[in-house]
């Protein structure tokens, strides 16, 4: 029962081609570090690969045939793509499913105050972190800033080599007696990961200075004013670029693999799909999902399903009963990363249902957590259509389960869509070190993942 590794397999052509599907997505990781900026580099893709906005489409009356792309963009955070196959489409979709937020520090809507002779920001943590992980290292300030006549700043601050970096402090060893003794998960507190901007003073300025200067900085550098971050969304994510990892080369460290590595294996199978497919193929990149897939952008959101109902309008075949046949009718891979084997913590998995790095794209039948709770428990019969897809298409697949049974557990977006009745399995590649500021993954599982999802779009 014990899966191959991926590495085996190949030869010295498909090596190289899994070198090119790397450098583009570690370029992808580096360009995309939050939601908006995943989506805009998504949707750029995707328009010069012919795909058209929903929104044009039902202005222009656009009569949907087979082989027509369209895209939908949600609010700038999630977007949607349909190629028209030639089945009708309450026959059913073959639908991909990612997440592109990940964890990282959001400046809050009243950020800034001045202590100790510096400025600093308040953050909220946005999704499951260990605080411990996110002090004492170089951060960057990706986001937007929406003034009151509705124009919108564009902020990127420490990508750049020229860029200067911010963070957040930590006490220094000499002094961490009593911080040392408490539990990790209490010795730093989210209300403690507040970010230093700044610590040179406004000449002439007598209250907070330091902070003075900084929106002095704001204003000239980019033309804001201190109360417009109440309308921002700023968000501090590891600064630097993804890089190989390992002297083998065979890995990638970098910022939100969780869950950039399946959106960029989605996006890519997307657009390299040739040919009219049977079944109109869905990608969805979604937003919310380390929250709970919780508001408008999220998948609990509706927005596929109106998707779904403008297509069929646009086909001159919207009936309610026909949105509700293309949901139920529809096969479904929720793809999002798995936890991968770590040798030095190996108490915490079971080997032989865990995912090992380099052994290929993961199927979870379930994910959850004590007693498969909060899953989505994919059929027996559908797992066996998708293990004969994966051979007969020569992918490298493993199936597996987060953790030993009560150590932990979690969700994807799969039991949402699973709503609708359709066939839904959880996907994706495994992930060392999950939701730290620099996780890894195997360049083999990434090229594995971009095989298995093209062979189902056109396959299932
Ligand atoms: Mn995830
Ligand atoms: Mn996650």
């Amino acid at each position: 029962m014990e899966r191959p590794n991926a590495w085996k397999t190949y030869n010295k052509i498909e090596l190289k081609k899994l070198e090119a599907v790397a450098a583009e997505y570690k370029d992808f990781l580096d360009r995309g570090k939050t939601e908006r900026e995943c989506a805009q580099i998504a949707i750029s893709a995707l328009e010069k690969a012919g795909y058209v906005s929903l929104e044009k489409a039902i202005v222009a009356k656009k009569a949907l045939k087979p082989g027509d792309k369209i895209y939908l963009n949600k609010m700038g955070k999630a977007v949607l793509t349909f190629m028209i196959g030639k089945n009708r489409l309450a026959e059913g979709m073959n639908i991909v499913g990612a997440h592109i937020d990940s964890p990282r520090l959001d400046l809050k809507q009243n950020p800034l105050y001045e202590d100790g002779d510096f400025a600093l920001a308040d953050t909220h943590y946005y999704g499951g972190i260990k605080k411990y992980q996110w002090v004492a290292r170089e951060l960057a300030l990706h986001g937007v800033v929406v003034k009151k006549d509705g124009t919108t700043v564009q902020i990127c601050i420490g990508e750049k080599d020229t860029d200067p970096v911010v963070g957040v402090s930590d006490l220094l060893i000499h002094l961490s007696q009593e911080q040392l003794g408490k539990k990790m998960s209490e010795a730093i507190t989210g209300e403690n990961l507040d970010i230093i901007l700044g610590g040179k003073p406004l000449n002439g300025e007598e209250k907070e200075p330091v902070k003075a200067k900084l929106i002095r900085i704001l204003k000239e550098e980019y033309g804001i004013e201190e109360e417009d971050l109440i309308s921002a969304e700023i968000e501090a994510v590891p600064a630097g670029k993804a890089r190989d990892f390992g002297l083998d080369r065979s890995m990638i460290m970098g910022y939100g693999h969780d869950d950039r590595v399946c959106a960029f294996a989605e996006l890519k199978a997307v657009l390299d799909l040739k040919g009219i497919p049977a079944y109109t193929c869905c990608g969805m990149l979604v937003d919310k999902e380390e929250i709970g897939s919780v508001g408008a952008t999220s998948m609990q959101s509706n927005y596929l399903e109106n998707a779904v109902a403008e297509i069929l309008d646009l086909q001159g075949a919207y009936s309610e009963l026909n949105v509700r046949r293309a949901l139920r009718n529809s096969r479904m891979l929720s793809c999002d990363v798995s936890a991968g084997f770590d040798p030095l913590y190996a108490g915490a998995y079971e080997k032989k249902n865990a995912a090992w790095l380099g052994r290929g794209v993961c199927f979870n039948k379930f994910t959850g957590s004590r007693g498969k709770s909060g899953s989505n428990d994919a059929n027996a019969e559908y797992m066996a259509k998708l293990r004969r897809i994966m051979d007969e298409n020569k992918v490298c697949w493993q199936t597996a389960e987060l953790g030993k049974v009560d150590q932990g557990g979690g969700g994807t977006i799969a039991y949402i869509c699973a709503l609708y009745g359709m066939e839904v399995i959880d996907s994706g590649v495994a992930v060392l070190n999950m939701h730290a500021p620099m996780e890894i993954i195997s360049k083999a599982d990434l090229y594995e993942a971009v095989k298995a999802y093209k062979a189902f779009m056109m396959k299932a």
